[in-house]
């Protein structure tokens, strides 16, 4: 009845169906645990008819043609460049930091010869990762490295890591450098903003296909078995024979055998305001103080007008697996991803079975190259 399954509505789990159903022609089965599909992409209009990130903010943006050709058939686009503040003191300063912040910081005079010693050591517009600002041997630009690492970057990675800069993946801290221009967007890519409608109409028209049938309130673990001894996976008690895609938990698909997979997690406390403006931006990071990560205002985000505002306070903290709790962030260490791999290794016995996912493959995918992975994945199926 069906020639594949896939987990998991996501990104990579919706995406990856469409192609399946339009590109192959084939019966495609979605089964989505939560009662809703997207995944943490999801957005919806809160109780106060405020268009929400249930799963935290979610910017789209991308340098990639061809991710965003095809996503642009699904949704047209509220485009902006995304900006980002960090709270430090009584001021708001711009993240990354770039050379604007750098005036503020050090005054116009002082700022503007110290902009001129940057950009000659590194290039005008390079995006320098603060843990390689910090191997710099000169005095000044150490004392900018070490008002950005205090600054920027050391309070707010022990609340979302549990651990210091120093200590984590050098590619997450990369992920917001230090850029040598005026700047002040949080990314550099060509395309920035969000689905004019929200992503859940995007991904609603993404699933619309007549060889898509969405399965939502269904865990796979209930219907799809994998036996191991067989190497085989059944589906519903029979025997399955098309491509499985699993866009879930590594570790829980195999009863967590091996121990749990390492993640971070993040509770989120939503507060709505009875006044149009909250804090004046879309994302306040709170860099030397309080508990939160960072205050999001959708309204910001979204362009949506309205009286009232809804706002989001993030709280990260080790994900233990309890009922409830979503991991969201695969923390990647060595011994993490030697961990990991004796999962997918299981999986691999299976034939026609794919992992896909930031979480079936443990890594830190934004959602463009979410996207292109799974339209890569699926076209290889063909
Ligand atoms: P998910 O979106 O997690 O989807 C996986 C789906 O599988 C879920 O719906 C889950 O319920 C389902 N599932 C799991 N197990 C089962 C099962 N056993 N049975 C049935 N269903 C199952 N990216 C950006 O590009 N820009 C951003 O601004 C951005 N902000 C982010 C903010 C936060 C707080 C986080 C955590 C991530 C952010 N990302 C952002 C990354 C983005 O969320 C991911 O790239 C994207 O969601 C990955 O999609 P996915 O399909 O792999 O996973
Ligand atoms: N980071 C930080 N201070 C900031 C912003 C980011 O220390 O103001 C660090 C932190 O370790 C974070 C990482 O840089 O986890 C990547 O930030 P990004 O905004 O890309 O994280 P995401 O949006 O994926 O949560």
């Amino acid at each position: 009845m069906y020639d594949a399954v896939v987990i998991g509505s996501g990104i990579a789990g919706a995406a990856a169906a469409r192609v399946l159903a339009e590109e192959q022609g084939k019966q495609v089965l979605v089964l989505e645990r939560r009662p809703h599909i997207g995944g943490n992409c999801y957005d919806r209009e809160d109780e106060y008819g405020i268009l929400i990130h249930q799963y935290g903010p979610h910017i789209f943006h991308t340098n990639d043609e061809e991710v965003y050709a095809w996503l642009s058939r699904f949704t047209d686009w509220y485009e902006f460049g995304h900006e980002v503040v960090a709270r430090v003191g009584e001021r708001l300063i711009p993240v990354p930091f770039n050379l604007n912040t750098l005036k503020m910081v050090y005054g116009e005079e002082k700022g503007e010869r110290l902009a001129g010693k940057l950009a000659n050591t590194f290039g005008a517009g390079a995006r320098v990762p603060i843990l390689k600002l910090r191997e710099q041997t000169d005095p000044e630009i150490q004392a900018i490295a070490d008002f950005v690492y205090e600054n920027i970057f050391l309070k707010y990675t022990m609340k979302q890591w549990g651990q210091k800069p120093e200590e984590i993946d050098p590619a997450v801290t990369g992920r917001v450098p230090v850029v040598i221009s005026y700047d002040n967007r949080y990314f550099g890519d060509k395309y920035q903003g969000m689905p004019k409608d929200g992503y859940t109409p995007m991904f609603e028209k993404i699933l619309a296909h007549p060889g898509i049938e969405v399965r939502t309130g269904t865990d796979a673990r209930e219907i799809l078995e994998l036996r191991k001894e067989e190497g085989k996976v059944y589906l519903e008690g029979r025997e399955f024979d098309g491509a499985v895609i699993y866009t879930g938990a590594a570790d829980e698909l195999f009863g967590c055998r091996y121990g749990r997979l390492p993640y971070r997690s993040l509770r989120f406390d939503f507060e709505h305001y009875r006044i149009p403006d909250y804090q004046g931006h879309s994302v306040v990071n709170y860099t030397v103080s309080e508990e939160f990560t960072r205050i999001t205002e959708f309204k910001h985000l979204t362009g949506q007008k309205a009286e009232g505002t809804t706002i989001v306070k993030e709280y990260p903290f080790a994900y233990t697996g309890a009922e409830g709790e979503i991991p969201y962030y695969a923390i990647l260490n060595e011994e993490n991803l030697a961990l990991y791999r004796r999962y997918a290794a299981l999986a691999e016995k299976f034939p026609d079975f794919y992992l896909l996912g930031r979480l079936a493959e443990y890594k830190y995918y934004n959602i463009d190259a979410m996207a292109a992975r799974a339209l890569g994945l699926a076209r290889s199926l063909a």
